[in-house]
Formats: structure tokens, sequence, C-alpha cells
């Protein structure tokens, strides 16, 4: 499967809809599953895998071989959630009626439970709406979910300050590290980090 190209890619940016953090947007979620066939595109923190992983009473180790694809770029790890061959997520299933589910709903990742909301640069933040998405602009208004979009900064922030800490700062290889970094993580999982508990993060709000 070929990736979008450098035209592609500008044009679908030029068409990204901003919206003000704490403003509102209509939305309404068609249940279609496009969201979850676009390919592996859905960036992963070491808090998404752990959380995932213990969802599914799976180690991080088996969850990261059979759901994630891992790439280098400039000597850091990044992961992705991984597509079957028709580039579907493989946590998507479908009803017998044809409704579309997500098998790992309760523990799904953040780029998930945001969509279509996209969250670009941390500080400061810019959010957009997902053009690509048939429900943006139907459907209720509603506010951006601001404690969600603040809990995913800083997972995002926090998960490469942890892998940059060992790449650069203790010299670890690229996939050592992410090791290192997956294990640490689940270790605070099981001593109760606030992080890893889905009840809490269901109360952040969602989209
Ligand atoms: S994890 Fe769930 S919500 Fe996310 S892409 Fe896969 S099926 Fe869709």
């Amino acid at each position: 499967m070929s990736g979008p190209n450098l035209e592609e890619l500008e044009e679908y940016t030029s068409r990204l809809i901003p919206v003000e953090p704490g403003g509102v947007f209509r939305f309404r979620c068609t249940r279609c599953g496009g969201c979850c066939s676009g390919g592996p595109n859905v960036s992963l923190t070491v808090f998404d895998v752990v959380r995932m992983a213990r969802f599914l009473r799976i180690s991080w180790r088996d969850f990261l071989r059979g759901y994630v694809k891992v790439i280098i770029a400039d000597i850091i790890p990044h992961m992705l959630l991984r597509g079957d061959e028709r580039g579907r997520c493989l946590f998507l299933a479908e009803r017998h009626d044809g409704v579309k589910l997500c098998v790992v709903y309760p523990a799904r990742p953040m780029r998930c439970r945001l969509y279509p909301l996209l969250v670009e640069g941390l500080m400061p933040r810019r959010l957009y709406l997902d053009p690509k998405s048939p429900g943006v602009g139907q459907g209720p208004e509603r506010r951006t979910p601001s404690r969600l979009v603040e809990q995913y900064i800083w997972e995002r922030r926090e998960h490469y300050r942890r892998i940059n800490r060992l790449v650069v700062g203790e010299g670890y290889e690229p996939l050592e590290a992410l090791y290192r970094a997956l294990e640490e993580a689940w270790l605070e999982a099981e001593h109760g980090a606030e992080w890893a508990d889905l009840d809490r993060l269901a109360g952040l709000g969602t989209v």
C-alpha cells in the first residue's frame, strides 16, 4: 500500500478545518468505519500500548508483535497501529447488521478518542477537524473536550521525553529504548498510575 504523495498531502492539509480550543463544532459519528480503514496511520504512545495490552490481557511485547508497526526515524522509534491487507485496523469489527465496532473501544488510542479532532503542535496547540470524516458538520453542537486534549498533549510530550532521555541521554539503541519505556509504563500501570485508569479516561470527555 502506498501513502499519499506530497501534493495530495498539501491538498488535504489545506482542507483541515480549524477549531478554537474550547470552541464548538458539529459532529455525529456515522459508524462508517472510514477513520479506522485508512492504513497504519494511528500513532501510538507507550501509554496507548500499555492500556490496550492490559485491556486485552496480554503483555506489551505480544501487543507490539501482533498489532504495532515500529518505524525508526532520525534514531527515534515511532509506533503505528497495524492494518490488515486492505488497510483496515485489526481492531475494527463488523456486526451482522453492518455496524462497525472497535474491539478495544474502552482502551482505544488517544488519537481515536479525539477523532475527527486533530491536535497539531503541542505549545501552542492547534485543533482541526478532519474534513474526510462524513460526520463533520452533522449532529448537535459540541465543545472541544479540553481535559481530554490536555491529557493527550501530556501523554505525547511525556512519551517523547522518555524516549529522548533513553536514546539521546542514555545512549540506548532506538528499539531497546522503546522496550524500556514500555516496561517502565507497564510497571507504572501495575502500580495504579492515573493514566492507566480507563474509567478516569472516559470521564475526561469524548468527541
Ligand atoms: S483502535 Fe478502534 S477506533 Fe482506533 S482505528 Fe482501530 S478500530 Fe478504529
